[in-house]
């Protein structure tokens, strides 16, 4: 007897070699039959024996290649007609493209083999990839996937490419980037000595002290040895970044460990296919030039994702700085003209290549169990969402480390990370990275979701697009919700959420705020003590001016760091804080580790975002067990957390002559424990077990585990931020949950 059954698998399974696994899968089962992608995923019907096919289907999800990322498998029987073979047909397009894009993904280990093999066609090919590995989201211009729609379209593969690309059982079957040297992109050295290989002449260059931009998979990096003073100087200063600390690439695991420690979770990271970059802490008699990383004791290094980068680290030998290539705040350059105008003043030699990059993206930076910056190897990989969206949505994110978010269905599809929009050429990446998702997935958005803040360049974009209805949602009820959604839960949930800064319902600028809220609503719960924020955005630059202010709250007169300052800029602070001109009311966590870490002498102004707070997280002594008092209040009605007495205790400390490491450490332990005190008694008043930790002060470690720790020993569910950042680049995933979860009560 023969059945026959046909099943659409979803999920990513495009770009992956699905369809030759299951073309091998139904030759191991002998069925005949066939399969084909279509705008929905993969569509196959099989036909055998009734055991086969049950067994086939069964093993269909179980067994599929190492990027699929299968969803659901739906199947059901049809007549048998007899069919004899196997084949894989054609592409089906039909306007409404929903199939996912699958993440860049790093070279593997049968590639780098061949990379490797002297004996190979590939030996030292830099494109090298194969249906398992290689460009995919960088390299997409359209859906369905396939080579025409792709930047190696351009690329007329020779015939052994072919062959390969066409034989079912290859390893290359139906990988859309597949090339060799003979017809496939080709590097190039500018701007040195020409002839031979280009790689390699780069990697002579940089060992020579040079500063090269290369040409990788999302972009340009600028690169130089980290281990030489004189050119990581160079880079700095040509860069216009002064204090910044840059990122490494290593040649492997080894080398990493001569520069960093990791533990089996951080190893498992940066080995894994995303390759982003990972932050640790430095390694004891790590070699390397000193303006790597000033003032930190821990290093962001990741390992070689392209063939390219492999040789490049293979021939130089040394650990090499490779950061974005760009100058201070502008985005990273991919387009090869811009690249080679905007980084001619700062690279001596340009490493290129001839394969266009359609999407820009940076690297993905993850640190301990966080991920601080989610682009390249993670987008755009599907996110469900708890509430399934009733109409399309198009959530625009905040401001700075921005990105957006579409959402259908229960699915939402978050962007690149797109950086500051204040930035001009920012906001036109924003705008072409939504063009390019909307196309993609094919979402046309009816719900547009957007910031409470007017002033938000992301707002502004948001109410300039026709839409069915216009959702605004508080900054920090998105983080929130955001949380809860990548959870899959809908609260409701108390939530400590700790930042810079965001609009509240109120007027003044949020940022220590305890709310409780679910998908849906967000109430006010409590928040740190106000104080005024002298200047404004001068005082996000200029830590010492919310020591001042803080310094004041408390009642306490200056410390000697802060009374170091000049007295005329002293005194015009002091008017600030007096009148309340330029001096807006602020609950901001973020401004208050900017307050201890001047007052404490730490740091008296910063070069780049969130400075002062990570470098007071890098002072704390870990034998201090201390902790400084930081009393709960209720004023009309909320639970205010009174940080007044622990700057007081601060600059008692100081005062007394009290270690740095010490003050730092027992400031965290009193926010920590305070703050878990806090939650512990709203979610007690509420009948509530979870409570969620987000915003973008809740990346330092030492706070997020302390608190943490006194919430699961108090018995609550503790939810932080896994899959998107605490910061503001998992606003947009939480506006999306937010609208889906409102439209949907309509
Ligand atoms: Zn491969
Ligand atoms: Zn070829
Ligand atoms: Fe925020």
């Amino acid at each position: 007897m023969i059945t026959r059954a046909r099943a659409r698998v979803e999920g990513t399974v495009q770009g992956v070699g699905f369809r030759p696994y299951v073309f091998r899968l139904a030759h191991d089962e002998r069925l005949a039959g066939w399969v084909r992608n279509d705008d929905h995923g993969v569509v196959l019907e099989v036909e055998g024996a009734p055991e086969a096919v049950e067994r086939f289907l069964a093993r269909l999800p179980r067994e599929a290649p190492p990027l699929a990322a299968v969803e659901r498998v739906r199947s059901r029987s049809l007549a048998a007609w007899g069919e004899r073979e196997f084949a894989i047909v054609g592409s089906e397009a039909r306007g409404a493209a929903a199939a996912p894009v699958a993440p860049d993904s790093a070279t593997c280990d049968a590639c780098l083999a061949e990379l490797r093999d002297p004996g190979d066609r590939r030996h030292r090919y830099p494109f090298i990839n194969c249906t398992d590995c290689g460009p995919r989201f960088t390299i997409v211009r359209g859906v369905p996937y396939d080579r025409a729609r792709t930047t190696m379209a351009g690329f007329a593969m020779c015939d052994r490419c072919r062959a390969e690309y066409e034989d079912p059982r290859d390893r290359r079957f139906h990988a859309e980037p597949n090339a060799c040297p003979a017809c496939g992109p080709r590097a190039r050295l500018i701007g040195a000595a020409a002839g031979g290989d280009a790689v390699a002449a780069a990697a002579a260059l940089l060992r020579a002290g040079a500063v090269v931009a290369i040409k990788g998979i999302g972009g340009y990096h600028l690169a130089c040895r980290a281990d030489a003073g004189d050119a990581v100087a160079a880079l700095r200063a040509r860069k216009r970044r002064e204090e910044r600390p840059f990122a490494l690439m290593v040649g492997g695991l080894d080398a990493a460990r001569a520069l960093v420690v990791l533990d089996p979770a951080a190893a498992g990271r940066l080995v894994a296919r995303d390759r982003p970059i990972v932050i640790a802490p430095r390694a004891p008699g790590a070699v390397l030039a000193a303006a790597v990383a000033p003032g930190l004791r821990e290093l962001g290094v990741m390992l070689p994702y392209s063939p390219l980068h492999h040789l490049l680290l293979g021939d130089a030998g040394v650990p090499l700085v490779l950061t974005s290539g760009n100058v201070s705040d502008e985005p990273i350059a991919f387009a090869d003209d811009d690249a080679r105008e905007r980084l001619r003043g700062i690279a001596d030699a340009f490493l290129v290549h001839d394969r266009p990059i359609e999407t820009r993206t940076d690297d993905s930076v993850v640190r301990g169990p966080l991920v601080l910056r989610r682009s390249r190897g993670r987008v755009p990989d599907r996110l469900p969402l708890p509430i399934a969206a009733a109409a399309p949505i198009l959530a625009c994110g905040a401001e700075l480390k921005s990105s957006f978010c579409l959402a259908k269905g229960g699915s939402a599809w978050v962007g690149h990370h797109v950086g500051d929009l204040k930035n001009w050429e920012t906001l036109a990446a924003y705008r072409a990275g939504i063009d390019h998702f909307e196309r993609l997935f094919a979402v046309a958005p009816a719900v547009v979701a957007h910031d409470l803040h007017p002033d938000y360049l992301s707002t502004s974009y948001a109410l300039g697009r026709e839409a069915v209805e216009h959702v605004a949602v508080q900054h920090h009820h998105a983080h929130l919700a955001a949380v809860l959604a990548e959870h899959g839960a809908t609260g409701p949930a108390v939530g400590a959420i700790f930042d810079g800064a965001g609009l509240g319902t109120d007027g003044t600028v949020w940022g220590g705020e305890l709310l409780v809220g679910d998908l849906t609503d967000c109430e006010r719960a409590g928040h740190l003590w106000p104080v005024r924020q002298p200047g404004g955005d001068a005082a996000t630059r200029e830590p010492w001016r919310m020591a001042c202010a803080w310094l004041a709250a408390a009642a306490e007169a200056p410390t000697p760091a802060v009374a170091a300052v000049d007295p005329a800029r002293r005194a015009a602070v002091a008017g600030l804080l007096r009148t309340g001109t330029a001096a807006p009311v602020t609950t901001s966590a973020g401004r208050l580790f900017d307050a201890v870490a001047a007052l404490c002498g730490l740091r008296a102004e910063v070069t780049y975002e969130g400075q002062a707070a990570i470098e007071l997280e890098a002072a704390c002594d870990p034998a201090e067990r201390d902790a400084y008092p930081l009393p709960l209040t209720v004023r009309s009605g909320a639970l205010v957390l009174d940080a007044r007495a622990t700057v007081a205790a601060a600059a008692a400390d100081v005062r007394a002559g009290v270690a740095t490491g010490r003050i730092a450490a027992r400031f965290h332990h009193g926010l920590g424990d305070a703050t878990a005190a806090a939650c512990g008694r709203i979610a007690a008043e509420r009948r509530l077990g979870t409570v969620v930790l987000s915003g973008g002060v809740f990346q330092n470690l030492a706070l997020l585990e302390r608190t943490r720790q006194r919430l699961a020993a108090a018995g609550l569910r503790v939810l932080v931020p896994r899959r998107l950042p605490a910061n503001d680049g998992g606003i947009a995933f939480g506006q999306a949950a937010v609208a889906a979860a409102r439209t949907k009560q309509e």
